[in-house]
């Protein structure tokens, strides 16, 4: 049904960082996020969604591999059933317990559709998710996950800028790839962070009482949603660190 899922530039895929090098021409990265640009939080029925204002350039990313700076439009997570896994990468064979998906795209292209079909079209920032201590940050989320139990649900989510859920250390791994939902568009710069942030256990499971079903179904929890890992193919992976 989506034949760009079947390209050569999938993800999400396998890190195996004794074979990344590290690129020295790749610059630090900065986000300049305005809070007031956060609308509303949505539940998919596959994820949980904040999106954003991204009619003009409020919310940026700019830096690293980029050819310009990127809006962003949306922020998602993707988890599993239990802590040992959830989320879509994997750093030597290290599944994270989440994976958070910061979407920007490039405004060069005029709006997201175009964007969709150019290589450089979407910057996606991958951060991983372990578990340990509860991060307050997160809270805010959670806390918002009552009011879009099912699927379809849409409450206000203002005054948020999630670069406060961003790890200290900004070292990256960057690939091109895709989104990992259909229908896979090969558009995607992606940069991984190296360094996890961590959540409790605790906040990982309010995730899971997120339902997959709309309000009069029988209930389904959201659980997986996360796609395998798929071939790296010719694709070089690069490091902004030693
Ligand atoms: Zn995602």
């Amino acid at each position: 049904m989506y034949p760009n899922a079947k390209g050569d530039n999938q993800s999400p895929i396998e890190l195996h960082t004794k074979d990344i090098r590290y690129d020295p021409s790749l610059l630090p990265w900065s986000a300049g996020y305005d809070s007031g640009s956060a609308k509303t939080i949505l539940n998919t029925g596959k994820t949980f969604r904040v999106v954003f204002d991204d009619t003009y350039d409020r919310s940026m990313l700019r830096g690293g591999p980029l050819p310009g700076p990127y809006r962003l439009r949306q922020f998602h997570l993707h988890w599993g059933s239990s802590d040992d896994h959830g989320s879509e990468h994997s750093v030597d064979g290290v599944k994270y317990a989440a994976e958070l998906h910061l979407v920007h795209w490039n405004p060069q292209y005029n709006t997201f559709k175009e964007s969709l079909k150019r290589r450089d079209g979407v910057a996606v920032i991958g951060i991983f998710l372990k578990i340990g201590r509860e991060k307050g940050e997160f809270q805010l989320l959670l806390d918002a996950l009552d009011k879009i139990k099912t699927k379809g649900k849409e409450a206000p989510f203002t005054h948020f800028d999630p670069s406060c859920l961003f790890p200290a250390c900004r070292d990256y791994w960057t690939y091109q790839g895709s989104f990992t939902t259909p229908p896979c568009d090969e558009c995607i710069v992606w940069l991984l962070l190296k360094d996890p942030i961590t959540v409790s256990s605790d906040q990982v499971a309010k995730l899971r009482t997120l339902l997959s079903s709309a309000e009069n179904e029988p209930p389904v929890p959201l659980v997986r949603n996360w796609r395998p890992t798929q071939p790296l193919n010719c694709r070089m992976l690069r490091a902004s660190f030693k």
